[in-house]
């Protein structure tokens, strides 16, 4: 240590450094959550709600708004399943939302 002060730009990558931390840790708990994996999908009343239901979510990593890339019918372990494929349109993140439509009688 030579006990000098850090240069401003050496302490904002390391800021940068603890934002992407961060954001990863937040995005590894997304997929934690319901609809973050097939096997744990969102359960949802109706097809028609599947993109506002996913697109709500919001981004993993930001917080930013979703905007729809591709919502995709897909045969699950669970049975049928939709996913939603997005990206923040403020980090350009990709998140994948995964959703049950629940079958009413
Ligand atoms: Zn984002």
């Amino acid at each position: 240590m030579t006990g000098k002060k850090k240069r401003p730009r050496t302490l904002r990558r390391e800021h940068e450094r603890a934002v992407d931390k961060l954001e990863d840790a937040r995005e590894r708990l997304a997929r934690l959550e319901p609809g973050g994996e097939a096997t744990r999908p969102i359960e949802v009343s109706s097809a028609s709600v599947v993109e506002s239901r996913a697109l709500g979510l919001g981004c993993a990593r930001c917080g930013g708004a979703l905007e729809l890339e591709a919502h995709d019918a897909v045969r699950g372990e669970l049975g049928p399943l939709r996913r939603v494929r997005a990206r923040c349109r403020a980090c350009r993140a990709r998140r994948e939302v995964w959703l049950r439509v629940a079958v009413s009688n």
